[in-house]
């Protein structure tokens, strides 16, 4: 983390977990254990159809509720989608874009990623865009032109003043849901070459200001020396995200 440079945020993301009723009840548990930990954003971005009840049990708290998810249209022909407007219109602020979930199950593409993030950022949203290698592109020792490549197909135009409202969140998708982490030298050099290439196109200024989170198996074990590391700046969290004690011990590592 750097705190003097840029804001940490710790952003837990729920996948296809809890109904309205269990959002409450998490939210209502993770609300006093989060409370006053102000040295970072906390969010949980919900399903589609928990939002409404996580934003209502988060009213007055430190915690912001985003979505999973978000179709590049405004509206139209798009069975099954969402639009940044109606999201915005239900009062939702943050939005995950691009992760490998989406792209390995649903067909997603870094162009498609690209659509998605510029209709969110268009229609005034703050996204979170995920990004990252897989096993074979690590083990080939590519993952630094990957992840480069990603940032630039991911961010193509994107203005320079649009990037304060992008969060960039590093997952090497073998470590996604499999208890496998990056190491802490893993996850600051791959964050290191992901701010060098926001350098090569938005300039250094902009580069230091972008929030770039790691995320894969990161847990109330392993948060502290992953944060500790200068170009990582927070976490984008699954499973432990289910787990309020979990949670709250990963903000407390953000503090
Ligand atoms: C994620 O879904 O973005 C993620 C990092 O999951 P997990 O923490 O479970 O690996």
């Amino acid at each position: 983390m750097n705190p003097e440079k840029r804001r940490t945020v710790i952003a837990g993301n729920w996948k296809m977990n809890f109904t309205p009723a269990e959002a409450t009840a998490f939210i209502n548990e993770v609300k006093p254990l989060v409370a006053g930990k102000d040295n970072c954003d906390v969010i949980f971005c919900a399903p589609f159809v928990t939002i409404a009840a996580a934003q209502e049990a988060a009213k007055g708290s430190n915690i912001k509720i985003g979505a999973e998810n978000v179709h590049f249209a405004e509206k139209g022909a798009y069975t099954g989608e969402v639009s940044a407007q109606m999201l915005t219109a239900c009062g939702v602020e943050y939005v995950i874009i691009g992760h490998s979930e989406r792209r390995q199950y649903f067909g997603e593409t870094d162009e498609t990623v690209n659509l998605r993030t510029k209709a969110a950022l268009a229609a005034g949203m703050k996204v979170i865009l995920c990004l990252g290698e897989v096993k074979d592109e690590r083990l080939n020792g590519i993952t630094n032109e990957i992840v480069s490549m990603q940032t630039k197909l991911d961010l193509l135009g994107v203005s320079a003043e649009q990037m304060k409202n992008v969060i960039i969140a590093y997952e090497p998708v073998w470590a996604i849901g499999t208890g496998l982490t990056a190491t802490p030298e893993q996850a600051e050099e791959t964050c290191a070459v992901i701010r060098a290439t926001l350098a090569s196109i938005y300039g250094e200024d902009v580069a230091e200001s972008v929030t770039i989170q790691y995320g894969g198996s990161m847990n109330e074990k392993n948060a502290a020396e992953l944060l500790a590391k200068p170009n990582v700046d927070g976490g984008l969290i699954g499973g432990a995200s289910l787990v309020a004690e979990k949670f709250r011990a990963i903000v407390d590592a953000a503090q």
